[in-house]
């Protein structure tokens, strides 16, 4: 069994952070630990605040997991300060694993900010070169690159312009885009474009959280990049269109949705 590794924020509630990866993780078949970088306090309806952990904190959590367990791939969510940022990169370069995917999480769709701007820089800096692959959505890839996104070919220049602040593979995702699909840009050697159906519904609370950790755990399992992500778009379109419709708000997938992926 191959083991992911979460490093993300906590959303009691249950739809997004450590709870959505960890029961994702579990639904591809991984072993699922986890280190937690912020305590959110947040539901379907928002988020309300956040008690970020310090260094040490996320530190120490780290060094229990890599002292013990051997982890194939790490799928980095939310990290709050360059302070736990600058944690998690001594820890990840002295514990390198085969694969990295690396949300570049800033804010809630709710709108709440999650990450400081010091920190969003330390991100670029210290971990965009030892991601295997960065998976921002319009708007994150838009505040990275101060580009603004709207479509596919402003897709592409964001893209290109976080290749050239260190990241090797970038996968824009479109699904925050008005239409009839959900098309994702990657942008590494070549240039691929992922179309998938989309589901229009309001329950899309922890899309990128599960979709990220879904890549984590196909590239764990010995998928391409160019294979695990068509799989995780289709994961995450029927974790979508059979979400149990919980909360008063943007209620939270089903992380669990028949099929064989
Ligand atoms: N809370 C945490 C801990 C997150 O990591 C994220 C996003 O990745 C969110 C909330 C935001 O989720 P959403 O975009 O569904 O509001």
């Amino acid at each position: 069994m191959k083991t992911v590794l979460t490093i993300a924020g906590f959303d009691p509630s249950g739809g997004a952070g450590i709870l959505a990866d960890v029961k994702t993780i579990s639904r591809f078949g991984c072993y699922g630990a986890a280190a937690v970088t912020s305590l959110t306090l947040q539901n379907t309806q928002g988020v309300f605040g956040a008690y970020h952990q310090t260094p040490d904190a996320v530190g120490r959590q780290l060094k229990a997991i890599f002292d013990d367990l051997d982890v194939d791939a790490i799928k980095i969510g939310m990290l709050p300060t360059p302070e736990v940022v600058e944690a998690v990169a001594d820890s990840i370069s002295a514990n390198p694993p085969s694969y990295i995917v690396l949300d570049p999480v800033i804010r809630s769709t709710t709108g709440f900010e999650l990450v400081d701007e010091n920190a969003l820089q330390a991100i670029i800096q210290r971990l965009f070169p030892l991601a295997s692959v960065v998976t921002p959505n319009a708007d994150e890839a838009g505040r990275i690159s101060g580009l603004s996104v709207r479509d596919q070919p402003e897709m592409e220049q964001a893209a290109r312009k976080m290749i050239a602040l260190g990241a090797s593979s970038v996968l824009v995702t479109g699904g925050d885009f008005e239409g009839d699909f959900a098309t994702d840009l990657l942008v590494d050697h070549g240039l691929v474009a992922f179309k998938t159906r989309r589901v229009q519904s309001r329950q899309t609370h922890g899309t990128g959280c599960t979709f990220s950790s879904a890549l984590a755990c196909l590239l764990a399992q010995g998928y391409t990049l160019r294979e695990s992500i068509p799989i995780a778009k289709e994961y995450l379109v029927e974790a979508i269109r059979t979400a149990p419709g919980l909360g008063r708000g943007r209620g939270p997938l089903n992380h669990f949705p028949e099929g064989s992926y």
